[in-house]
């Protein structure tokens, strides 16, 4: 059976953020396929609305054999096991799970746009995903992830945390 690796971003700014991370990376090992690489945490502020509590994120790279829309899928799954209530957009959550890359395949469908359009914008996605893959090449952009890292317009300060 084929398969593809797909990173994961993986953010929350409620609760027990790290309790979060760690149930999200058992539940995708579980649904999705093996985690083969997982990056630290790392704290950034809240974008979009700023009031609200800092965000953790992580990225994951998943071996995964299902097609994109059922890794989507297995994500929002992700996301409801952590009592993820949606409510204003950019609002806080307990949990979110974006696909960012799935192997070099590029989806653009109603529901899923791949690789993540904000992953350019986003210093908080691209840190994590940095550690883990800084070669990897965007399928659109033709840019490795270092050098979207260093073009990032994000002013944002992430932070790594220990863990
Ligand atoms: P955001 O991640 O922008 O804060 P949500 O987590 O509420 O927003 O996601 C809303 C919808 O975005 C999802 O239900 C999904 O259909 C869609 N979506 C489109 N592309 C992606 C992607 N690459 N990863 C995750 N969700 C995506
Ligand atoms: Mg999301």
């Amino acid at each position: 059976m084929s398969s593809v690796v797909s990173y994961l971003l993986l953010g929350g700014n409620l609760g027990d953020r790290v309790a979060y991370l760690q149930q999200a990376q058992q539940v995708l090992a579980a649904t999705a396929g093996a985690i083969v690489a997982a990056s630290a945490y790392y704290e950034t502020a809240a974008w979009g609305v700023e009031d609200q509590p800092a965000f953790l994120n992580q990225v994951l790279a998943v071996r995964t054999a299902l097609p994109a829309a059922e890794l989507l899928a297995a994500c929002l799954a992700t996301e409801q096991q952590a009592g993820r209530e949606r409510r204003l957009r950019w609002g806080a959550r307990t949990l979110d799970v974006d696909i960012l890359f799935y192997g070099q395949e590029i989806i653009n469908t109603p529901t899923l746009t791949v690789p993540h359009p904000a992953l350019p914008a986003r210093r908080f996605a691209l840190v994590p995903l940095a550690e883990l893959a800084p070669g990897l090449v965007h399928p659109q952009l033709h840019q490795t992830v270092a050098e979207l890292l260093a073009h990032c317009p994000d002013p944002l300060e992430v932070t790594r945390v220990k863990s």
